[in-house]
């Protein structure tokens, strides 16, 4: 319905505006009612490691992934909700309801075989990290509940730029609680390559978007190379994001990475369903 020309174009690139902003309103009162009504929750990816003797892939942890299917809206991907709820204020209680829900299923997850020791990664977006009682919510969540040290917070490249000391401080505190550190798609951001040896990570998650094309693009094949020696060298572990075809998982095998994500191995399901397994 747009027109081609005169100010019929101005029109629709306004109407096109007062659209964004209706539903970014729908999402964010959605996302209140949703906190309020115990309406979100939490899917689980599994991650595994190759093991060097059989070559078997083991489940050694799950990713937890916030969902939400709102009653008006329908489902809203968190590419989507997230960003609103960072401008909303909403981000500190959406992030409580992945912390509880995910302390929750490592319990869960422990009393069954399959996954003893297994870890649930978390993301945590920049204005937690900032946020004073960042620490302090963790160290209070270990004294309740050993459980949460099986906790592994997936940071991203730009909360490591700002006020590098304070970032590296707390990270080491989280670490000296038990919980490890994981840098979400690397390479993507600003790679502050020389804070790297600093920080008390555990491991580089290579972004899906260098996964895709593996197979037929040389400069991502050549950026994998790239972050699969850098963790080497440091002494940390690498995982792919994004792995659906066997042709990508058994490149990664040959580059010498051995921790991969994916919807070949497993799609983000709800806890009860990794229970059943
Ligand atoms: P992310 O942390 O990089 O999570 C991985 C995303 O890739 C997830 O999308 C997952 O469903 C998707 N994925 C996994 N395997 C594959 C695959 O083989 N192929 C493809 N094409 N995609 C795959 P999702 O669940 O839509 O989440 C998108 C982003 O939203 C996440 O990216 C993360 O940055 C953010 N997010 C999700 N949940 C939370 C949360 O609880 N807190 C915060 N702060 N951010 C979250
Ligand atoms: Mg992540
Ligand atoms: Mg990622
Ligand atoms: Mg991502």
């Amino acid at each position: 319905q747009a027109k081609l020309v005169g100010p019929g174009s101005v029109q629709f690139y306004s109407s096109q505006l007062q659209q964004d902003f209706n539903r970014r309103q729908q999402i964010e009162s959605g996302l209140r009612a949703a906190v309020a009504h115990d309406r979100l929750t939490v899917y689980l990816q599994p991650q595994f490691t190759r093991n060097e003797q059989d070559d078997a892939l083991t489940c050694v942890g799950f990713e937890a992934l916030l969902r939400w299917y709102d009653p008006q809206l329908g489902p809203v991907s968190p590419g989507e909700f997230i960003p609103v709820a960072e401008t909303s204020g909403l981000m500190p209680q959406l992030h409580q309801v992945v912390l509880a829900k995910a302390v929750a299923a490592i319990e869960r997850l422990h009393s069954h075989p399959n996954y003893s020791g297994c870890s649930i990664a978390i993301n945590i977006s920049a204005s937690q990290f900032n946020d004073a009682g960042f620490y302090q919510q963790f160290e209070r969540l270990v004294e309740q509940n050993p459980a949460a040290k099986y906790l592994e917070l997936e940071l991203t490249e730009s909360m490591l730029i700002s006020d590098a000391d304070r970032v590296a401080a707390v990270m080491d505190e989280l670490t000296h609680l038990g919980l490890s550190l994981s840098l979400d798609d690397f390479g993507t951001g600003y790679s502050a390559l020389s804070y790297l040896k600093r920080l008390p990570l555990k491991q580089l998650k290579i972004d899906q978007s260098f996964v895709r094309d593996l197979l037929s693009d040389r400069n991502d094949e050549a950026i994998i190379a790239t972050i699969v020696a850098l963790a080497k060298s440091l002494g940390l572990q690498v995982l792919a994001e994004g792995v659906e075809e066997p042709s990508q998982l058994e490149r990664l095998r040959e580059m010498g990475c051995t921790r991969y994500q994916g919807f070949l191995l497993g799609h983000p399901e709800p806890l009860e369903h990794w229970l059943k397994q």
